[in-house]
């Protein structure tokens, strides 16, 4: 009678803890099921040079059908004090992602790894179906934004945990959507050092003698996740343009240089961005990416439609009346030139209905260099560069948040309907 009492207690501590478990990870079900895969595309392929290859249309499935992990806790949600009074590690953030998560009116999940093994986060802010898309910290050098955003995650949370009204309409109105690092292991590299890297056979550990890591701007294979989007011109040029110089074709030590990889979508981070705008597309009114060089506003997509370039030069506008950033047009943009395979460049592809195909292994419309007329799915794309340029400095950093208004910038970008 004792031996079955200590194996039922057995039993049903291992019931017990599965439950723990089963209740802080859950998978999320699938979300994609209108794939828009296509085997035709653009009928003008012999007008451009590829130097990167493309998606296969195996790992694009893969990719988009990736099942995120919801991560839940039961803790009370205690205010969050931050104010730019030192750095924050790449696990301090996800520290604060986690407490942040502690209140009703987040959602947090796991939506891939890095290549040194780090989790990836999105955080749902708001019960709204209109959505709003932030994403920041894909150059490794770039800290900053990752600690703007972060900083205004915890004030809208703080202020709504503290009953602040407005700050509840608007988020029972609204639901923003915040990928905060895209690159961890850059942003924890440039503020924890070269030894910090867990996987020392990594391109950038085994080169970190020749690498200036003073600006340094790609993931740990050395690829620059912000060329290595599938979007249609990326990885390739116009034969009317030369490829752009600063453009490299393997991984480079040179702090400027572009890689777009080994084939587009080839890095972990890339997989979970394309998983991410492919998760919240159709149901975005504004996609804001956040760099750092220069206090500028990239509004204009020159191969996309007026509609989009219309609702980004609004959206620009918006940030410009507060910051006095400068707007810049489609003059600052090249296409064709090898300089493609954004985020924006993807996200915006997405939205004026451009299909995967999977003879480029990219995002296709039909030609290369054809204007469409309509956006599909209405909203702006822009990226704000904030700072002069990039730095560690905290009371640098500190001052941009506040004097160019930061906060009321993503406040006004969230309300602007
Ligand atoms: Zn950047």
């Amino acid at each position: 009678m004792k031996k079955f009492l200590n194996y039922l207690f057995i039993i049903i501590l291992i019931i017990g803890a599965f439950y723990i478990i089963n209740n802080n990870f859950k998978k999320e079900e699938k979300i994609n099921k209108d794939i828009n895969i296509i085997n035709t595309a653009e009928s003008n392929q012999d007008d451009v040079v590829y130097f990167a290859k493309g998606i296969s249309k195996k790992d694009y499935i893969n990719t988009i059908n990736y099942e995120a992990t919801i991560v839940k806790n039961n803790y009370k949600y205690n205010p969050i004090v931050y104010n730019f009074g030192n750095h924050l590690n790449y696990s301090e953030l996800e520290k604060i992602y986690n407490k942040l998560n502690s209140s009703d009116i987040v959602n947090l999940n796991i939506i891939g790894t890095t290549v040194d093994k780090r989790f990836l986060y999105s955080l749902e802010i708001g019960k709204g179906n209109k959505t709003i898309m932030f994403e920041s910290g894909t150059h490794a050098s770039e800290i900053a934004n990752p600690l703007f955003i972060t900083k205004f995650m915890i004030d809208l949370v703080n202020d709504y945990e503290a009953d602040n009204q407005d700050i509840i309409n608007l988020l029972n109105n609204y639901k923003i959507v915040v990928l905060p690092v895209v690159n961890p292991d850059g942003y924890n590299t440039y503020i924890n050092g070269i030894n910090s890297i867990k996987n020392k056979n990594l391109f950038i550990y085994k080169n970190r003698n020749l690498i200036d890591f003073d600006y340094y701007k790609g993931n740990l294979n050395g690829v620059d996740l912000n060329r290595n989007m599938p979007s249609q011109n990326s990885g390739l040029h116009f034969k009317r343009y030369d490829l752009l110089n600063t453009v490299v074709l393997k991984p480079s030590v040179n702090k400027m240089a572009y890689y777009a990889g080994e084939f587009l979508g080839s890095e972990s981070e890339t997989k979970a961005l394309i998983y991410w705008h492919n998760k919240y597309y159709k149901n975005i009114y504004a996609y804001i990416t956040l760099h750092s060089s220069g206090r500028v506003i990239y509004s204009s997509k020159p191969n996309l439609s007026a509609e989009l370039n219309n609702l980004s030069n609004k959206c620009a506008q918006i940030v410009n009346n507060i910051t006095g950033y400068q707007v810049l047009g489609a003059d600052y943009e090249e296409v064709g030139e090898g300089n493609d395979g954004t985020t924006t460049d993807f996200i915006a592809e997405l939205l004026s209905g451009y299909k995967f195909s999977e003879i480029t292994g990219r995002l296709s419309y039909g030609k290369y260099d054809e204007k469409m007329n309509e956006l599909k799915y209405k909203a702006c794309v822009i990226n704000i560069e904030t700072l002069e340029s990039y730095t560690q400095d905290l009371k640098i950093i500190k001052d941009e948040y506040y004097n160019y208004n930061l906060e009321k910038v993503f406040l006004n970008l969230i309300k602007q309907d």
